[in-house]
């Protein structure tokens, strides 16, 4: 219970001794809290049945509307007829916001840019256009949408990412993603941009410049081209940090020998990857930037040996293998997850974009599509696969009912995280890639580098180079069309 004093009156509809309005309603006062309720509750008004605007309430707390609520101020917009809180004079805050929008939208020939209608369309549409009004009032926005509607910066993904500050581009996007102008872009990337406007701006002024181009014309690029394929997850927006990291840091590591890029020496380059092991590996792509892209004079870049931990033994692959086949006490998913890592040297994010259709069989033989051609899929595996593909998870909540994806998640149309497999590997006491590795040098063993590299969905240089690190058998085998 409050005690309310003369000097300071009580809402006449909460009882509270708070902040007024400045309104008088039949209960008397109004706070500020209860008329913003009162003025975003829209419902059927108990006694005419009017559906609209019903701040009022009757004497047992009931919704009315305007008129019979006693009410004395009309809050119908004079131009779109909408009961609500009126904005400006005799406008509603949606014709407002319509209005300020339209504005912003133009094109340059006075009307909304067509490719943006439905951009405002959706933007319109928002239940409380007072914050898209408080929203359009901010410095940052109106030039964001004005370069957007006028052309001068593309409507595209990339475009958005040469716009400042993110904050503000970043809700851009994501009001034009659910308008359906742009489409989807993968969340890691967009938290990858994210983070990188952030980092240029705080590295050393002297090699932004250089830096910004290496993460736009290199690492984004490459990062959009995969999350096109599908969601590339966690692992690659972290790796693509730590390669600009230690770019900046091959950068800053120049500077203490009183060089640039541009003066650096085969010396240096010596040096620098004789040191430890540690900033190597990142910096190597950016290096072999460099080169191509002639910040760096022409300098011999050594190939880094992979810095993977050891592979695990033939014999413990086998172990492994083994137990997989038999253990019935593993969920199923898990050990046919790790089979295609242990038997075919899958990785995690390929194996999470299989489908139904990358299984086929022809009675006694089943196959699996990883590469180009079908591999057959040996016994008892096959068995396992069979038994697992009628038993697949995640197929019964709404979300999932036909999915063809092999691997299934819980979110609508989307497989497994590829870090959720990694983790149910690592908890069934599979290694993941050092398995993965031990797996590949055997089929190496066995099979010409771009024979498997056919297989497997490998590409050529990679099973050839690994090939070449285990000292393969296949040295002098003629590639013929598989390797371009
Ligand atoms: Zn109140
Ligand atoms: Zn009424
Ligand atoms: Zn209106």
């Amino acid at each position: 219970m409050t005690t309310t004093t003369p000097s300071t009156p009580a809402c006449g509809r909460c009882q509270r001794v708070v902040k007024l309005s400045g309104r008088r309603w039949p209960e008397g006062p109004i706070c500020f809290g209860c008329y913003a309720t009162a003025m975003q509750t829209y419902a059927p008004c108990t006694r005419c049945r009017h559906h609209g605007l019903a701040p009022g309430r009757d004497d047992d707390g009931a919704l009315l509307c305007v008129p019979c609520s006693g009410i004395n101020v009309s809050y119908r917009c004079q131009r779109c007829g909408r009961e609500a809180l009126r904005h400006s004079k005799n406008l509603c805050g949606h014709c407002v916001l319509a209005d300020r929008l339209a504005v912003l939208l133009d094109d340059g020939t006075g009307q909304i840019n067509p490719d943006l209608k439905p951009f405002y369309d959706h933007f319109c549409a928002m239940p409380r256009p007072r914050s898209g009004i408080l929203w359009l009032t901010k410095p940052h926005v109106p030039p964001i949408l004005r370069a957007l509607a006028t052309g001068q910066t593309p409507l595209t993904h990339d475009g958005l990412s040469t716009l400042t500050p993110w904050r503000s581009v970043a809700h851009v996007r994501d009001l034009l993603i659910a308008s359906g102008v742009l489409p989807p872009a993968d969340r890691f990337l967009i938290l990858f941009q994210q983070w990188l406007d952030g980092w240029l701006a705080d590295v050393d002024p002297d090699h932004r410049k250089v830096l910004q181009r290496f993460a736009t014309w290199h690492i984004l690029r490459r990062l959009r081209t995969a999350a096109a394929r599908g969601p590339f997850g966690y692992g690659r927006n972290q790796s693509a940090r730590n390669t600009l990291v230690k770019a900046a840091d091959f950068c800053a590591w120049l500077d203490t020998r009183d060089r640039t890029l541009s003066t650096c020496t085969q010396a240096d380059i010596d040096t620098f990857y004789a040191r430890s092991t540690e900033t190597r590996p990142g910096a190597h792509m950016f290096l072999k930037w460099c080169l191509t892209n002639r910040v760096m004079p022409k300098l011999t870049i050594p190939t880094p040996r992979s810095q993977a931990s050891a592979p695990i033994s033939a014999r413990q692959r086998l172990d492994l293998i083994r137990r997989l086949t038999e253990d019935d006490s593993l969920e199923l998913r898990d050990r046919i997850v790790a089979l295609l890592v242990l038997l075919f040297a899958q990785d995690v994010v390929k194996i999470t974009r299989l489908t139904l259709d990358d299984i086929v069989g022809d009675g006694d033989q089943i196959s699996i599509k990883l590469g180009t051609d079908p591999t057959p899929i040996p016994a008892p595996f096959d068995g396992l696969v069979v038994r697992y593909i009628n038993n697949r998870p995640n197929l019964v909540t709404a979300t999932n009912p036909g999915s063809t994806l092999l691997f299934p998640g819980r979110r609508a149309g989307q497989p497994m995280h590829p870090t959720t497999l990694r983790l149910r590997l690592a908890a069934a006491g599979i290694p993941n890639l050092t398995g993965r590795t031990a797996a590949l040098r055997q089929l190496l063993l066995h099979a010409p580098a771009p024979i498997v590299a056919f297989l497997l969905g490998y590409a050529p240089s990679t099973t050839t180079r690994i090939a070449e690190e285990t000292g393969d058998t296949y040295k002098h085998y003629a590639p013929g069309d598989h390797q371009k």
